[in-house]
């Protein structure tokens, strides 16, 4: 694995560092990641602000602020959803969708989240804890 983890958008426009993932990252499941990355969830995984830069393209950069205040930060030319952040995590935090990382990336996903709102087709085969909402909410397998 190649650090720092570089990431990228679809059209390589924007280009993006990480030099260290916190320890949780989770497929979230609701509603807005299905719309968003057009897919059964999202993997997000957590970086310290200070652990992450945009090298290239911040330009290219669009952000899309949700009625619940959550901000989706993606490439304005391909679409790709890079960032997320919303006004509950702490401010240092800062979310990457893993699906844009370039190489193999030291992150575990832990847990499937707001699993309440998958699509009726989603499947889930492994044995992660799946919450009805957030993590520590309601679990519904066990
Ligand atoms: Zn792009
Ligand atoms: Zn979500």
């Amino acid at each position: 694995m190649t650090h720092p983890y570089r990431g990228s958008c679809l059209c390589g426009a924007v280009k993006f560092e990480v030099d260290e993932f916190l320890p949780q990252a989770a497929h979230c499941h609701c509603s807005m990641c299905r719309k968003f990355h057009g897919a059964s969830y999202a993997t997000i995984a957590g970086v310290h602000r200070s652990n992450f830069r945009w090298i290239e393209g911040t330009e290219a950069l669009k952000q899309y602020t949700a009625k619940n205040a959550t901000t989706r930060t993606f490439c304005r030319h391909c679409g790709s959803s890079l960032a997320f952040s919303s006004p509950g995590a702490p401010k240092e935090e800062v979310e990457i969708a893993l699906g844009a990382m370039d190489g193999d990336v030291p992150v575990v996903p832990s847990a499937h989240i707001f699993v309440g709102s998958a699509a009726n087709w989603t499947v889930l085969c492994d044995d992660l804890p799946q919450y009805e909402e957030k993590r520590g909410s309601t679990r519904i397998n066990s």
